[in-house]
């Protein structure tokens, strides 16, 4: 008997969560019926200020497949998925949402991608942007073209974390020790054959999205500084090209005096080269600062989150 773990990370779900857990559970059903499998619900309660851990308790209480994760506070989606994923056990994982924009009806084509198809994991892909502000929608487009431009990781425009996984996979993917996780860069990064089902955009049926515009802009950078170095080398180059100028500008000004007797104009040059300089100097320095401030992060081995609350067995506790 094979058995899939649906990893369920939780922020403040209570109104959608009853609505996902009996969508999933019904899932589950059909898929038992047809196929030999075993099911298990793994909710991550990220420190939720709402009634979503005693919903998920309430469930775990009359229902055996249902295990919980919860954290002492906040600690973001992507901690909410590694806890998830680590916590796992059983052949396959399936990473989705609470708020059922990932409808829990296409697990059962997923598993035939992977199960009878031989693919290591199955994945949805947004095809549209419907429901979604219109500038939102053209800076998500430009950001995948600049991250695919500097980046060896190839990011498909759209990917979702909705994914059905393999244990192999789901094992590599855990085993990247990174703080800074993006999610849709490391799951790329792996590696592995990938199948991608197109999907229509889903609005949320309740609840609210804890994305705004300022965190996704932070969330796109968080990707480029984790994803590419290229910004680095920018600034190296843009240091080159500065130096070639400031040495074409030297000797023209030497020509000019030297076999022209001309005299340079001095203030205004100079009020120019240093304000140009100095910005280039401060984006450069800037920069670095982003490595420098994401190496500070890392060094400090600080855990990714921290369990409060758990129904899993000790053995699997060890794991997280
Ligand atoms: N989520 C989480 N921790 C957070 C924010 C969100 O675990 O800090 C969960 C949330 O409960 C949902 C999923 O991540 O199941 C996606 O969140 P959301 O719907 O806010 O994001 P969007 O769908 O707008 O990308
Ligand atoms: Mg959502």
């Amino acid at each position: 008997m094979e058995k899939i773990c649906v990893v369920v990370p939780c922020y403040n779900e209570e109104e959608s969560l009853p609505m996902f857990y009996e969508e999933i559970s019904r899932i589950a059903e059909e898929m038992g019926k047809e196929h030999p499998l075993e099911f298990e619900f793994l909710f991550v309660n990220d420190g939720s200020k709402d009634k979503t851990l005693e919903l998920i308790k309430g469930y775990s209480a009359k229902d055996e497949r249902v295990r919980y994760i919860s954290f002492s506070r906040n600690f973001g989606k992507e901690a909410g998925i590694l806890a998830g994923l680590k916590g796992s056990d059983g052949d396959y994982c399936v990473v989705i949402d609470a708020d059922l924009q990932h409808p829990p009806a296409l697990i059962p084509q997923m598993y035939s991608y992977v199960h009878d198809e031989g693919y290591d994991c199955a994945a949805t892909r947004r095809v549209s942007r419907k429901g979604e502000p219109k500038l939102l929608s053209f800076f998500s487009s430009m950001f995948y073209k600049v991250i695919n431009s500097i980046s060896d990781t190839h990011i498909i425009d759209g990917a979702q974390d909705y994914r059905f996984m393999t244990r192999a996979m789901v094992d590599s993917i855990v085993a990247l020790p990174e703080y800074n996780r993006f999610s849709k860069g490391i799951f790329s990064w792996v590696g592995f054959d990938t199948k991608f089902i197109p999907i229509e955009n889903v609005e949320r049926k309740a609840g609210k999205s804890t994305w705004n515009f300022r965190s996704l802009f932070r969330y796109s950078m968080e990707g480029i500084f984790a994803f590419s170095t290229v910004p680095l080398s920018f600034c190296t180059w843009l240091g080159v090209s500065f130096c070639l100028v400031a040495l074409a500008v030297m000797t023209a000004t030497l020509v000019k005096k030297i076999f022209f007797g001309e005299n340079v104009s001095g203030y205004p040059t100079i009020i120019t080269l240093v304000s140009v300089l100095s910005g280039v100097q401060l984006l450069c320095t800037g920069i670095i600062a982003q490595y420098i401030a994401k190496m500070y992060i890392e060094v400090k081995h600080r855990p990714k989150f921290i369990p409060k609350e758990t129904n899993l067995e000790s053995d699997r506790v060890k794991k997280l």
